[in-house]
């Protein structure tokens, strides 16, 4: 049994421009141990795929199963023991970290509401955490405003951690700091994953970040999933042209230019294009690819693509 397991999930708002088809049917699996990278342009849906995981936001249709239980259905109550096993890193920790109490304070808050521990031993846990996760002991009574953007994140992953999660979602984490200090903290997810046993759901706009560590990658357009393939995979074989277009972005002096550059905007989800939803922008698209969507089918084991011509693009 998959640890996390999305069926035809559909998370659609009403807002002023109409109906926001933010996430319109995904499915998607995470398996223990697994990391799964989810890429698109900012907009695509995929920060609000990862709340609706986590029932921040509740879906509109479709199933999420964690360890086979269906939390679609869970009412708040109940969703708090989910809670405990599913946590979410964001990009910008600051911004979820209140300014008026000390990290101490600050990280002592969710082992108070799950009822961990007494006082003496949530200070045990709170000090082997912070040591993980490379801050000074000392950290725990200072302030968020005394650290720096990669400390801060720091602080966020030890918040994940504390509850001892199974599954973490990681929306961006590494995407508002500098080029040296994503690598440190990329690094620090990946001692964490083998020292936790932990899997992840790794949101990110940048394909570089996610080929780092992603074991699969799923690329997300407009609310649903074009391509779905492991990783090396997906490197040496993309067969959705958008794929082809996020990896130009990619600097690799070692591989030769497959396709042009993305050129447009992406559409907004309140008017998702008829037929393929990327045909506006693909340098390929036909009458057909105008008129009819593309099934999102497998065309190798395990590699899964939504146009109608994945088997010719090589
Ligand atoms: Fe492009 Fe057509 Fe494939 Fe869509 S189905 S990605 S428009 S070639
Ligand atoms: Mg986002």
């Amino acid at each position: 049994m998959p640890l996390l397991s999305v069926s035809d999930l559909k998370t659609h708002y009403k807002s002023r421009d109409g109906l926001l088809r933010a996430v319109d049917g995904i499915d998607l699996v995470v398996e223990r141990g697994e990391t799964v990278g989810l890429v698109g342009e900012s907009g695509c849906g995929k920060s609000t795929l990862g709340k609706t995981v986590l029932r921040l936001v509740d879906p509109t249709a479709g199933r999420i199963e964690f360890k086979g239980e269906d939390i679609t259905v869970l009412d708040q109550r109940s969703l708090q023991r989910v809670r405990r096993s599913i946590q979410m890193i964001f990009q910008d920790p600051y911004a979820s970290l209140n300014p008026r109490q000390t990290i101490g304070e600050i990280l002592e808050a969710p082992l108070v509401v799950h009822r961990v521990g007494d006082r003496a031993e949530r200070r045990q846990i709170i000090a082997n955490i912070v040591a993980k996760v490379g801050l000074p002991a000392e950290s725990i009574n200072r302030y968020p405003h005394e650290f720096s953007g990669g400390q801060r994140q720091r602080i966020g992953i030890a918040r994940a951690l504390l509850l001892n999660p199974e599954l973490i979602v990681c929306d961006e984490p590494v995407s508002a700091l500098d080029l040296s200090i994503q690598a440190q903290i990329l690094n620090l997810l990946v001692e964490m994953k083998k020292e936790f046993g932990l899997s992840y759901l790794f949101i990110s706009h940048d394909l570089s970040v996610v080929r780092y560590f992603a074991d699969r990658v799923m690329v997300m357009y407009l609310g649903r999933i074009v391509e779905s393939a492991d990783n090396a995979t997906l490197w040496s074989d993309p067969r959705h042209p958008y794929t082809r277009a996020l990896m130009e972005a990619v600097p690799d002096p070692s591989r030769p230019r497959q396709a042009a550059p993305l050129g447009g905007d992406l559409p907004s989800p309140s008017d998702i294009p008829l037929g393929c939803r990327f045909h506006t922008r693909c340098p390929l698209a036909t009458d057909l690819c105008r008129a009819d969507e593309p099934e999102f089918r497998a065309i190798a084991p395990g590699h899964q693509v939504a146009c109608h011509f994945a088997d010719r693009i090589n």
